[in-house]
């Protein structure tokens, strides 16, 4: 069994999002609620995090924009639509970088083989100088760069499996050949990037590995695109770590997309992530992103983290089932760019 740290906080309940609004502290009763009903919360060793420091965030926001929301610590905005500051938002947000970055040292200090981190606010559409889609601070970015900076490791890989665009991460890196980026997700939708040829400029050309898929896709396009693209790229890659965009908005009940991933969906896609990074020796951190059905959020942490510690652990893999035939396409023409990479 593997050794996985849980980085949580209770200051992660106190960004408070309003009435209403789907990203919002209850998601983390959600978390937990589904860890203790999958007997797995003994299981992982729990850490809160530190907040994360200025200085870390400079690798990867604007000085202006990290003072600019500094500055708002215990006050009240609106940074977009979207995305609110109460006065227990600033505490929470640099938490949610710290975790990720802890999460970086805690899996290459070889104490443990994985990591997540059950944060909140998410941080996947947070770009260089602005905030978006709920997202403050680009937490996987700025773990993505704690692992460059830090530890130097020169190839990472970001997955990102939410369910929107992680728009502010492919921007981060997309001229970067040390970050891998890759997205699987609904299109067209919010935010409105990662199409098919945006693939990365300069030394990061065919570093950004985008497959957008239609709305109503299930289990069976999510394993192939896994089994057919993501996974054989890993393999190939041969990543010094995993970063995971752990997002859980492509599940049949969420109410912010339209995809139909159910729990045993992505229980498959995780173990056989796991069974792949163990092969090539590689760690991994989980990041919360999206998920804002309590049920599917639940349901989908407590799966994510039992195929962590145990990936021979629950059903047996399903035979391949017959993905759509534009999920076959779209595989294909990604592969097909992705093999142009420099
Ligand atoms: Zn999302």
């Amino acid at each position: 069994m593997n050794a996985v740290l849980a980085l949580s906080h209770p200051c992660f309940r106190e960004h408070d999002t309003g009435p209403n609004h789907p990203e919002c502290a209850d998601r983390m009763d959600a978390v937990e609620a589904g860890l203790r009903a999958g007997n797995l919360t003994a299981r992982l060793t729990w850490e809160r995090p530190e907040p994360v420091s200025r200085e870390q965030l400079l690798r990867i926001h604007g000085v202006e924009y990290v003072d600019h929301l500094l500055a708002l610590d215990g006050q009240s905005a609106r940074l977009d639509p979207d995305t609110v500051v109460s006065p227990g938002t600033l505490p929470a947000a640099l938490c949610a970088a710290g975790a990720a970055v802890r999460g970086v040292d805690a899996v290459l200090s070889g104490k443990f083989r994985h990591a997540v981190s059950l944060a909140r606010p998410p941080g996947h559409h947070a770009c260089r100088d602005r905030s978006m889609g709920f997202c403050l601070f680009n937490n996987i970015a700025v773990a993505a760069a704690r692992a460059l900076n830090a530890h130097g490791l020169q190839k990472v890989v970001i997955l990102d499996i939410d369910v929107h665009h992680g728009n502010g991460t492919q921007e981060i890196f997309y001229s970067s050949s040390q970050v891998t980026y890759c997205s699987i997700h609904q299109s067209p939708w919010y935010p409105g990037t990662g199409a098919l040829e945006e693939t990365g400029e300069g030394m990061g050309r065919g570093h950004t590995i985008n497959l957008p898929l239609p709305g109503g896709m299930g289990d069976p396009d999510y394993l192939y695109s896994n089994r057919e693209l993501f996974l054989p790229l890993i393999t190939k890659i041969r990543p010094q770590m995993v970063l995971v965009s752990a997002g859980f908005d492509a599940h049949l009940l969420d109410p912010l997309a339209d995809m139909s991933v159910t729990t045993a969906g992505f229980g498959f896609l995780y173990r056989e992530l796991f069974h792949v990074l163990e092969s090539i020796d590689c760690p991994s951190v989980m990041v919360l992103e999206g998920g804002y059905a309590p049920q599917a959020l639940s349901e989908g942490v407590s799966t994510m983290v039992e195929a962590a510690l145990d990936p021979a652990s629950g059903a047996e893999t399903p035979p391949p089932a017959l993905p759509h035939g534009d999920t076959v396409r779209l595989v294909a023409a990604a592969k097909h760019l992705a093999s142009l990479r420099e």
